[in-house]
C-alpha cells in the first residue's frame, strides 16, 4: 500500500549536457545479497579449510573473481559440467549451494561424502517458495510444468525437487507451451512428445495422463509477463478441454501466481516505467550469462537501442562500445553510440547479480566525456 513503493519512474541524474535516468529498481536482490554475505561469513569461519561453490555463486564474473580471490573454488560450470570431481572432496571441506539452489541428486551426493550442505546453503528463500509451492501442489495431484531455462541451475534444481513430488516438465517459452497444449488436447501423437520435450520431462512420465491436471511454476528471472502468458495460455487449454467455467478452473489448473519473485518483478516493472521517458539508447548493465538480465535487454530492445555490457571496460572511448548480443552469443563493437546532439538522454539498469559499483563506474566513465555541470561525487552526495 506504501505510494513510494509503486512509483516506478526512473530518478533523474542531470549532469547538464548528459541526462541519465536510472531505473527506480535495478541491480542486487535479497538473495544475491544474503548469498554473498554468507559467504564471506563462509570463508572468515573456517579458515584453513577447503571451501568450495558448488557452481558460480552468480552469473556476475567480477563477484565470482572476488569470491575466488579469497580462495573459494567452483565444483562446477554453470552448465553442471564438473571442474573439480566430487571424489577429491572429503568430509571436512565446507560447500556450499548457491542462491539458485541444487538438484536433490547433488545434495544425496555430497551428504554421503559426509559434507553438510544444509550448512552453508545459500538457496534464496523465493527459490525455496517455488520449490515448496510445487510440493503443495504435487500433494494435490497436479503435474507441474516450469517455466524456465532447461539448462539454467535453478531451473534444474527446482525440476529436481519438482519431480521429486510429481511428474515434471520444463517448457522454455510460449512456442513449447503451444506444443505441450497439442498433447494435452491429443492434437499431437503421444509419442512424439518424448522426442520433442528429451531431457525435460521427469523420468516415468506418463502422457495418457499426467497432462490432466497441471500448475504452472517458474524460474523466479524469467519474464513474470511470458510466465503470466504461458500460465494464462494452459489454464485457458485445459479449461476448453474439460469445458469448465473460471469458477471451477481449480478442477484441472492450479493458481501459482504467488511464485513470482519480487525482486525480478521490480526491476522489470521499473524497467518499463524507465522505457516511459524517450531517451537516445539503454545501458543494461550485468553477467553475459544472467538470465534476468537478458531479459531486462530484451525489454528495452523492444524501444530503442540498446547496449548490453558487462562493466565500464566495455565502454572503449566516447566513439565506440562492446556490446553483448545475447541472441546470437557474441560481443560487437558499435560505433558512435553516443549521438551528436546535447544533451544526450541515457537509460540505466542492471541485473539482479550486477554490484552497484560497476553502474557507479559507468555514469563516471560517461560523466568523463562531457562538459558536466556536476561532477560523479557531487551527484553522489546530491542523492545520498
Ligand atoms: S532474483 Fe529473486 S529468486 Fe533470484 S536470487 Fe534474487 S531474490 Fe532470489
Amino acid at each position: 500500500m506504501d505510494k513510494m513503493k509503486k512509483d516506478f519512474s526512473p530518478t533523474l541524474l542531470d549532469f547538464g549536457p548528459l541526462q541519465i535516468r536510472l531505473a527506480r529498481h535495478f541491480g542486487f536482490c535479497y538473495g544475491v545479497e544474503n548469498a554473498i554475505e554468507i559467504a564471506f561469513r563462509t570463508v572468515a569461519e573456517n579458515p584453513g579449510k577447503r571451501i568450495y561453490l558448488l557452481s558460480e555463486m552468480i552469473h556476475n564474473p567480477q563477484v565470482n573473481a572476488d569470491l575466488r580471490s579469497h580462495g573459494i573454488e567452483f565444483l562446477q560450470d554453470t552448465y553442471g559440467r564438473q571442474l573439480i570431481p566430487f571424489d577429491q572432496l572429503t568430509a571436512d571441506d565446507v560447500v556450499m549451494i548457491p542462491a539458485f539452489g541444487t538438484t536433490l541428486e547433488i545434495e544425496k551426493q555430497l551428504n554421503e561424502i559426509g559434507i553438510q550442505t544444509e550448512k552453508y546453503n545459500t538457496t534464496c528463500p523465493f527459490v525455496e517458495k517455488v520449490w515448496n509451492r510445487s510440493e503443495a501442489i504435487a500433494k494435490k495431484d497436479y503435474s507441474i510444468i516450469i517455466h524456465g531455462k532447461p539448462k539454467h541451475e535453478e531451473t534444474r534444481a527446482t525440476f529436481s525437487h519438482a519431480a521429486g513430488s510429481a511428474p515434471s516438465v520444463v517448457v522454455e517459452d510460449m512456442k513449447q507451451a503451444v506444443s505441450l497444449a497439442g498433447y494435452i488436447t491429443g492434437e499431437k501423437p503421444a509419442a512424439t512428445f518424448y522426442e520433442e520435450f528429451a531431457g525435460q520431462y521427469s523420468g516415468g512420465f506418463d502422457i495418457s495422463k499426467d497432462l490432466e491436471r497441471i500448475g504452472v511454476v517458474n524460474q523466479t528471472t524469467m519474464l513474470a509477463s511470458d510466465t503470466q502468458a504461458i500460465a494464462d495460455y494452459l489454464k485457458k487449454v485445459m479449461m476448453e478441454k474439460y469445458h469448465l467455467q473460471e469458477a471451477v478452473a481449480g478442477e484441472r489448473f492450479a493458481d501459482t501466481r504467488d511464485t513470482l519473485c519480487y525482486a525480478t518483478l521490480d526491476n522489470q516493472t521499473a524497467v518499463s516505467g524507465m522505457l516511459d521517458v524517450p531517451a537516445d539508447f539503454a545501458l543494461v548493465v550485468g553477467g553475459y550469462n544472467s538470465s534476468n538480465t537478458s531479459h531486462l535487454v530484451e525489454l528495452c530492445e523492444e524501444r530503442l537501442p540498446t547496449y548490453f555490457i558487462g562493466s565500464s571496460d566495455n565502454i572503449i572511448s566516447e566513439k565506440e562500445i562492446i556490446h553483448y548480443d545475447f541472441h546470437h552469443k557474441m560481443e560487437t563493437v558499435i560505433h558512435d553510440y553516443l549521438p551528436a546532439k546535447q544533451p544526450v538522454s541515457i537509460l540505466i539498469t542492471s541485473g539482479a547479480s550486477c554490484p552497484d559499483a560497476l553502474v557507479e563506474g559507468i555514469i563516471r566513465k560517461l560523466a568523463g566525456y562531457f562538459q558536466v555541470e556536476f561532477s560523479a561525487d557531487e551527484m553522489i552526495e546530491q542523492f545520498s
